[in-house]
């Protein structure tokens, strides 16, 4: 089975530059015999979009998301210009970066996405800061409705708002998910049991695997999603679906 990990970044800790930590990275993901993994670039990181293009085009298993700042005033220029030099999508964090999801901005940041063809995936993990922070699916709901031609990956399946978030994405059918860290992260509570229910319920269409690496290990992370899927019965075409068609169909690739 070909598999794509659709949600990694990349490790500035232990890689000192731009491309030890490619070529680290691309060792990895051969060990492991994933096919493609999307890079999710990330401003907070310090390499530019220009640095991160250069190294995307040395590795042919490789595909990066672009990180942009949906508050600046060269938001569409930044996604543009990235669009240009190869990247194939777009990266917003809201705990990160500090916005709001239903911001004017962030919506229309994510509408020229969808012009330009590029998804976008946006965190949708609740931790504590994020809850804090007024974290609500309705919100989630609100932007993906305003951007009915723009495709929007919610990550990590909104953690333990995933039948909310199952709910909505029913209703809205430019949204996905990826089931990157929270299907690990919450083992032995009722939320990787809802998240199957999930799946099944969406026909096992739309989601699709991430490892979230470097905070889990790439080898590991797929081993143990892969047997937990396994083990709760989903059949062979199924996780095919999970692991590479889903997300190939997602990108027209
Ligand atoms: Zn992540």
């Amino acid at each position: 089975m070909k598999i794509i990990d659709s949600h990694l970044h990349l490790d500035k800790v232990k890689y000192r530059t731009l491309e030890a930590a490619f070529k680290g990275l691309n060792g990895e993901l051969q060990e492991a015999s994933i096919s493609k993994a999307i890079v999710l670039h990330l401003i907070i990181q310090g390499w530019s979009l220009e640095e991160v293009a250069d190294q995307i085009n040395k590795y042919e298993r490789i595909e990066a998301f672009a990180n942009i700042d949906p508050n600046s005033i060269d938001a569409e220029t930044d996604l543009l210009r990235a669009k240009n030099l190869g990247f194939c999508g777009l990266k917003l964090h809201p705990r990160i970066q500090q916005f709001s999801v239903d911001d004017p901005n962030v919506v229309a940041l994510i509408q020229y996405a969808g012009e330009l063809n590029l998804p976008t995936l946006i965190d949708a993990f609740p931790d504590g800061t994020a809850l804090m922070d007024g974290f609500s699916p309705f919100k989630f709901a609100s932007c993906a409705k305003k951007c009915p031609d723009s495709k929007i990956i919610w990550a990590h399946m909104g953690g333990h708002h995933v039948i909310d978030m199952m709910m909505l994405a029913k209703r809205l059918p430019n949204v996905y998910f990826d089931f990157s860290y929270s299907l690990l992260y919450y083992q032995g509570s009722s939320v990787p049991k809802d998240m199957i229910y999930a799946m099944k319920s969406m026909r096992f269409d739309r989601i699709f695997y991430g490892s979230d690496y470097p905070d889990r290990s790439i080898t590991d992370t797929y081993n143990a999603s892969y047997a937990y899927l396994k083990e709760s019965g989903i059949s062979s075409d199924d996780l095919e679906k999970l692991f590479y068609r889903n997300f190939t169909r997602m990108m027209e690739w």
